[in-house]
């Protein structure tokens, strides 16, 4: 995906940080929140405020180019993974990772049971990860 050409399609300026923004976010496995892409660009990006990541999160959310998650945690993560999927976290070390799920099986589940029309599913897990069980 070429995210400049997504910013300008939505109406939003192409400016440097923004796209080095969406590059510490592009792929990256860990679904940060703001305080790690604030750290990551800090050595190269030193006049880049914390502000500066939340708002840009925010455009990102609003065309679709990156997720929000819901976990139980103060501050918001982010996922480059906009499909459909569950995630799982360490209530050790605050890893989160991926989980596939049928998104079609369980708003039909919800559907069948309640008669709602089902607009979104948002399903956490949490559990202990194979690195801190190993600490164990
Ligand atoms: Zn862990
Ligand atoms: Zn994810």
């Amino acid at each position: 995906m070429d995210i400049a050409e997504v910013l300008r399609k939505n109406g939003y300026k192409v400016t440097p940080q923004r796209l080095a923004v969406f590059s510490a976010i592009d792929h990256n496995m860990t679904h940060p929140n703001a305080e790690a892409i604030y750290r990551t660009l800090q050595p190269r990006y030193p006049s880049m405020s914390l502000a500066t990541i939340y708002k840009t999160m925010e455009i990102f959310a609003k065309i679709g180019v990156v997720q929000v998650l819901q976990c139980e945690e103060d501050a918001h993560r982010y996922d480059f993974n906009t499909h459909p999927h569950a995630h799982i976290r360490c209530v050790r070390c605050n890893n989160v990772v991926d989980v596939d799920m049928d998104q079609d099986a369980l708003f039909k589940l919800a559907a069948d049971q309640t008669g709602f029309r089902v607009d979104t599913v948002g399903i956490s897990f949490t559990g202990i990860c194979p690195e801190c069980q190993k600490k164990e």
